[in-house]
């Protein structure tokens, strides 16, 4: 197994998108979820540390389900993973494991708001022209 000091990569995350209320319980280190993570990739890999400013939280459950509580990634700026399966794709990109655009949730959802944005932008900027006036009757 390949030891990845993720740390040592550029990340898109950020401490100022984790959650600060009381049913949040920063996991650190992330034991577990790191462990899950190397079974994301076949353990090929080895991880000691979450990518910059990516961290585990246990969210605690209100309802009485067999979980006391779920495990939540926070630093994305489209919003929370919520297992190691749906970060795995977005910490591939991260740890330099695939290269080109992430397929990641969260980044596909991104793109496509990005998308939607621009659209309409552009149709803004260009309005629809009004019908020529000799195709009104009156
Ligand atoms: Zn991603």
């Amino acid at each position: 197994m390949a030891y990845r000091n993720l740390r040592s990569y550029p990340s898109d995350g950020s401490s100022a998108r984790w959650p600060r209320d009381q049913a949040n319980v920063l996991v650190d280190p992330p034991v577990d979820f790191l462990a899950s993570l190397e079974r994301f990739f076949h353990r090929q890999y080895t991880f000691s540390d979450m990518p910059q400013g990516y961290a585990v939280f246990n969210h605690t459950r209100n309802d009485q389900t067999t979980r006391a509580h779920d495990t939540h990634i926070y630093g994305h700026k489209e919003g929370h993973y919520v297992s190691a399966r749906e970060f795995g794709p977005h910490f591939c990109c991260l740890a330099r494991v695939m290269a080109g655009i992430c397929t990641c949730k969260k980044c596909r959802s991104g793109r496509r708001r990005a998308k939607a944005a621009a659209a309409a932008a552009t149709r803004a900027r260009n309005p629809r022209p009004l019908p020529p006036t000799h195709t009104l009757f009156w």
